[in-house]
């Protein structure tokens, strides 16, 4: 059993219990730790399609994430965060939970295969850190090249080395499509941007931005069909024009979807304040939700940012508030009922 791990049949009470084991669980729980607060942190198995240590567990080199100067790989430094969180006593639990009630404090929760009312387990304070998963098309030849010249991030993969004065191709019409395609501007020779529509959907300022770029072809009407590639990388796409039938290929060496993400937010569908797009609404400037006590960190509550490092800094202000309003409640005896 790996450092931190709390077998599974132990039914816990904690102060404060963190659901998922991304950066901002992870950060959330060294904080939390490191002020006595025992935290439990669940770390999923397999929760939302990821591996315990979220997102980042699925790339490679991550060049941004500060202290790191000549880069580490995404596993590695998930390993570190865990490593941390156990240091300062995190009880680490490869599991998922399956079912919440936030309805009343102390919070229940459910692992899963566990339902009955007894088998519920217990915390004054819950982080939910559950992160969020990017939409994809499930086009032919996307799992073959996903991380081989398919991203669905420009900012954390636009600068590596083969997308490098390379054609590229964005998909998406809306804000961060053109957001995408202009920022990849910056290192492509050339940015085509396939728009299943006649118009983009971004806001009129992003849309002229992106109309303006000489580096950007606009393509209306288009759609991808198939991802296409050499063995081992991206090298063109199959694109068909939805107005004239016609398909082509185009060539490129990139494809980055910008078609938005899912948070990962059915565990508190229904009892959290969410937005249309289903992240969770937290009182601007502060991981609060809309329920006393519960707290939202990492990209289940940022549709805007989306990085490593957002949601390590989310995490840290979730752990803090739990902490403040536990003693909060402690010094004024209104304790958790
Ligand atoms: C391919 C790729 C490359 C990226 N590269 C970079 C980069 O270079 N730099 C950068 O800054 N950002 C990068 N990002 C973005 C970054 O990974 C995310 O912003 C960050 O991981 C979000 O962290 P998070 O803590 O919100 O949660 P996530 O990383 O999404 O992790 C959440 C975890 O919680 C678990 N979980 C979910 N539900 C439950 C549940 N009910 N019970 C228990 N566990 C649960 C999940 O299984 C998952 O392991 C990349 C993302 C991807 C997909």
């Amino acid at each position: 059993m790996a450092p931190g791990t709390v077998p599974r049949s132990s039914k816990l009470h904690s102060r404060v219990v963190i659901i998922g084991s991304g950066p901002a669980g992870h950060t959330a729980a060294i904080y939390l730790a490191r002020a006595n607060l025992s935290p439990v942190l669940f770390e999923g198995f397999l929760a939302n399609g990821f591996a315990a240590g979220g997102q980042l567990t699925t790339t490679t080199d991550v060049e941004n994430f500060p202290g790191f100067p000549t880069g580490i790989m995404g596993p590695e430094l998930m390993d570190k965060f865990r490593e941390q969180s156990v240091r300062f006593g995190t009880q680490v639990i490869t599991e998922t939970v399956a079912k919440i009630d936030l309805s009343a404090r102390p919070f229940r929760y459910w692992r899963e295969m566990q339902e009955g009312p007894e088998e519920a387990e217990t915390a004054d304070a819950v982080i939910i850190a559950t992160g969020a998963s990017a939409r994809r098309l499930g086009l032919p030849g996307e799992h073959k090249y996903w991380q081989s010249g398919i991203s669905a991030c420009a900012v954390c993969d636009g600068a590596v080395p083969i997308f490098r004065n390379k054609p590229l191709a964005v998909i998406g019409g809306g804000d961060s499509a053109a957001e995408e395609a202009t920022y990849l501007t910056k290192y492509g020779s050339h940015v085509y941007v396939l728009v299943r529509k006649g118009e983009l959907r971004a806001s009129k300022i992003m849309a002229k931005r992106l109309l303006n770029n000489p580096k950007v072809t606009v393509l209306w009407n288009t759609v991808a069909t198939e991802c296409v590639g050499d063995g081992d990388l991206l090298n063109s796409l199959r694109i068909k024009n939805l107005q004239t039938g016609e398909e082509t290929s185009l060539p490129v060496n990139g494809l980055f979807y910008a078609i938005g993400h899912e948070p990962a937010t059915d565990l508190v569908r229904g009892q959290l304040q969410t937005d249309p797009d289903g992240y969770i609404v937290t009182v601007p400037g502060t991981t609060q939700t809309s329920v006393r006590g519960v707290f939202a960190a990492g990209d289940v509550q940022d549709k805007r940012y989306r990085q490593a490092i957002t949601s390590a800094g989310t995490g840290c202000m979730a752990a803090l508030e739990a902490e403040r309003l536990l003693a909060e409640e402690e010094e004024l005896g209104t304790e958790v009922a």
